[in-house]
């Protein structure tokens, strides 16, 4: 492990963004976790790569940053926390200017790659089944389905947004992809795993790592083949479903209900055939919420 850069913290030990590289020459993979401290899948998928990885001696280099926002991971909160920036919002930063701007800057110089990939996971109020989010079409699509997770999310617009490092990579001229599994302020041992495994499968792909076997990709989706379910009204979710159900149309999602008393207010059904990509965790709701996200199987 190296650290590969600090900064002075005015009340405790140094902020330091920890790196570990495996192997040496080309292809070069980065895999950043932890822009957001409450993310404990995304840390716990790139620490489990790297228990891999120290058996498997890569043909090529990996560089792993397992904890970026270490303070954030301290307090068990997604922003940094002496300002309560979004660290994914601060690329592509500045060497001279705020923590953030600084910490973003040093991410984006010592994650020089062919392939890079930002892990998250999904919001505290949500689980996300694992998935990668993709472009519509290219190099990138490409790699992303190497990876054999449950979903690939096709998206457009997804160069857009340089202030995100995902953004901030494609700007700079390399293949970027955005992973996302389980849900924030919570370790999901299976998703976490199942995330790793993606990432060694990317790794394979690219010669780096020997074929371990092949994931199953259940849904391979743009955003008109998600049917997104919102909340009707205020009230209580009550899910009767986890990610990565099967469920055909009628098949019920679960309903709300008056948090005071408990009667039952609505019910959530599905449309469509597919597999469910999105479930509401935190179950308090004001209306049009998130509360599940069916992606089709075709
Ligand atoms: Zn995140």
């Amino acid at each position: 492990m190296t650290v590969v850069f600090s900064l002075e913290a005015p009340y405790r030990r140094a902020y330091e963004l920890h790196r570990l590289t495996f192997g040496s020459g080309g292809p070069v993979v980065a895999i950043v976790a932890g822009l957001h401290g409450n993310e404990l899948n995304s840390m716990h998928a790139v620490n489990l790569l790297a228990s891999a990885l120290q058996v498997q001696r890569p043909q090529g280099t990996v560089h792993l940053f397992p904890l970026v926002n270490t303070f954030g991971g301290d307090e068990g909160v997604k922003r940094w926390p002496f300002d309560d920036r979004d660290l994914n919002r601060a690329f592509p930063g500045d060497p001279a200017g705020t923590s953030v701007e600084r910490i973003a800057a040093a991410v984006l110089a010592h994650s020089e790659a062919d392939v890079c990939v930002d892990v998250h996971s999904g919001a505290p109020h949500v689980r996300e089944l694992p998935q990668v989010r993709a472009p519509m079409s290219g190099r990138e699509l490409e790699l992303a389905r190497a990876m054999g997770l449950p979903v690939v999310w096709r998206r457009t617009g997804e160069r857009l947004d340089a202030t995100g490092l995902v953004g901030a990579w494609r700007q700079a001229g390399r293949h970027a992809l955005h992973v996302v599994g389980g849900r924030g302020i919570t370790l999901d041992t299976e998703h976490s795993g199942t995330l790793a495994r993606g990432l060694n499968r990317l790794l394979s792909s690219l010669g780096l790592t020997p074929p371990i076997g092949p994931g199953e990709t259940v849904a391979d989706v743009t955003r008109g083949e998600i049917e997104t379910h919102r909340a009707p009204c205020g009230g209580f979710f009550v899910p009767e479903v986890r990610v990565g159900a099967r469920v055909k149309p009628g098949h019920l999602l679960g309903y709300m209900q008056i948090p005071i008393g408990g009667d039952r207010i609505g019910e959530v059904r599905a449309a469509s055939s597919g597999v469910v990509m999105t479930v509401r965790a935190w179950p308090m709701v004001h209306a049009a919420e998130l509360l599940v996200r069916v992606a089709a199987t075709g």
